[in-house]
């Protein structure tokens, strides 16, 4: 794969105008400043996938990076804010849990907070988990500040995509309007050389990223990567997404609400609501899943369902020759948990640290794709776990799903849990402990046992301590304003 006259790259061309188009100008645009031309090719013709509206926490950190004030981003996006996932009917109908960004109670060094509960669970002088979490008491009382919780954003991913293109071009990086017919690959090295457009203009470059969404124009349909299936674990193919006029209050968090076959989302933002319908095409027909979705939309449709197809899975190489997939092309897992958008940061931003300045080294290509799989592999097997580890039998979706194989990993870590409450993360992996936790006892995991260390506590203190704890965070979330009227003071979009 080396350079074969190890050139300075400077012309750096990304096809694609969606959220990961524009984020990765944005992101190299601040990164190499003058040191690279940077082209962005989008076709007005080709629409972006519109959906991809609800994000974590880590999104706050890229645009600290980038400079964006908060309050603009909010008001021009129409955003909310979010302190986490509402699951409803996922592990029996009827029932729900929360999964919030913040963290519940207090960690000692030898173990995590759950053991102290379970401890008082078994004692009986300890409340449900989530009262120990502030952000998800501030979720369930509509209450939100940015000083005191952990929370990332709703946003209309439309606007998104138009505010960082403002935001990329005001630091230099060029669009060119268009439709990408062909791409032109140097005769000896099999690198891409340039761009066709169907107006016949041609876009050169010494190096290319691949935004053009589920399509993979560059990375798949030119250099034939090849993609890892991942839907045996992951069954879910198809969506219809819809916006409906919203309906009462703006709440500061997600829900995900599980159907027989299948999953919906409900996401409020400024000016409307965003909802889908996720389902497998094995278990459920298009009209039929159309139908669902229609009946479970509060207010009014403001358009007609909208279908997409996906396929759970990564790219093979997400860096291949000059190429590097970014987004949708580079691989998708499902909305559940909106990992998507952070994929995105996280590709965007490990670009701008192996940036090829002096000519692409396999060396560079090795370790980008090293890391880029990690993270889809983490993140995979946490949203599996939603999947796998559920008391519904309902339906032959879920029968499914709790019987299908899952990848040893994830088995391990549930094993681990199951047996003794002890859960562990890898430094790089997205999720936290608290994560894990929280949507392993969600879903219907009860640890068998708990840290010995919990019973060198005297059974008053242990009482003490979960009381105090609880109070605190009664004090915490009750000091903090209503959802709406902090948007409304801080960041209310122009109506
Ligand atoms: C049902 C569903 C729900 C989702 N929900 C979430 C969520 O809640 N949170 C989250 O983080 N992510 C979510 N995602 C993922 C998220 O939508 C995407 O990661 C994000 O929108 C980025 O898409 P993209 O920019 O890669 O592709 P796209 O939005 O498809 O953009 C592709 C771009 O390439 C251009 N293009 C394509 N072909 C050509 C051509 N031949 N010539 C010129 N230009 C071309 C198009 O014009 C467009 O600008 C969801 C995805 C789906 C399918």
């Amino acid at each position: 794969m080396q350079s074969p006259h190890n050139n300075k790259i400077s012309r750096l061309v990304i096809a694609g105008g969606g959220t990961a188009g524009w984020i990765t100008a944005a992101v190299m645009a601040k990164t190499l400043g003058d040191t690279v031309d940077i082209t962005l090719v989008e076709s007005d013709a080709i629409p972006t996938v519109g959906v991809g509206e609800a994000t974590i926490p880590p999104l706050i950190n890229l645009h600290g990076v980038l400079g964006i004030d908060e309050n603009e981003f909010v008001a021009r996006t129409q955003a909310t804010f979010k302190l986490g996932i509402a699951f409803e009917n996922w592990r029996v109908p009827g029932e729900k849990y929360f999964h919030s960004f913040g963290f519940a109670g207090q960690d000692c060094w030898a173990c995590g907070f759950q053991h102290f509960w379970l401890a008082g669970k078994q004692q009986g002088v300890a409340k449900e988990y989530e009262r120990y979490c502030p952000e998800t008491r501030a979720a369930a009382e509509g209450r939100f500040s940015a000083k005191a919780l952990n929370y990332a954003y709703h946003l209309d991913a439309g606007l998104y995509a138009r505010f960082l293109r403002e935001f990329a071009e005001k630091l230099g990086v060029t669009r060119v309007e268009g439709k990408i017919q062909h791409v032109d690959l140097q005769p000896d090295t099999g690198h891409i050389r340039s761009l066709q457009l169907e107006k016949g203009t041609e876009v050169e470059g010494d190096f290319f990223v691949d935004c053009t969404g589920f399509r993979g124009l560059l990375i798949e349909k030119t250099l034939r990567s090849g993609f890892e299936d991942w839907s045996h674990w992951l069954p879910c193919d198809s969506a219809f997404a819809v916006q409906s006029a919203s309906v009462g209050k703006i709440v500061p968090f997600t829900r995900s609400i599980a159907h027989a076959s299948g999953w919906q989302w409900r996401i409020p933002l400024q000016h409307r609501r965003g909802n889908g319908l996720v389902f497998s095409r094995d278990f459920i027909s298009d009209d039929a899943a159309r139908a669902l979705l229609v009946d479970n939309v509060e207010g009014e449709l403001l358009a007609e369902p909208r279908q997409l197809h996906f396929r759970a899975g990564v790219r093979r190489r997400q860096w291949l020759k000059n190429c590097v997939a970014i987004g949708l092309s580079s691989g998708f897992l499902e909305p559940l948990e909106s990992t998507s958008i952070h994929l995105i940061q996280r590709s965007a931003i490990r670009l701008a640290q192996l940036f090829p300045v002096h000519g692409v080294h396999e060396c560079e290509a090795d370790e980008f794709n090293a890391q880029a799989y990690n993270d889809y592999e983490k993140i995979r097997d946490f949203i599996i776990l939603h999947y796998k580890v559920t008391d519904r039998t309902d339906s032959e979706f879920w029968r499914y799903c709790r019987s299908m194989s899952i990848p040893e990993s994830l088995e391990r870590r549930i094993a681990l849990f199951r047996r003794t409450g002890k859960i562990f993360k890898e430094p790089s992996e997205l999720f936290s402990e608290e994560s894990w936790r929280q949507v392993m006892m969600g879903q219907g995991i009860e640890p068998e046992s708990y840290h010995p260390i919990v019973d060198t506590m005297p059974g008053e203190n242990l009482k003490h301590f979960l009381s105090s704890l609880e109070q605190d965070t009664v004090r915490k979330v009750q000091s903090l304003p209503d959802h709406e009227t902090y948007i409304a003071q801080h960041c209310a979009a122009e109506k």
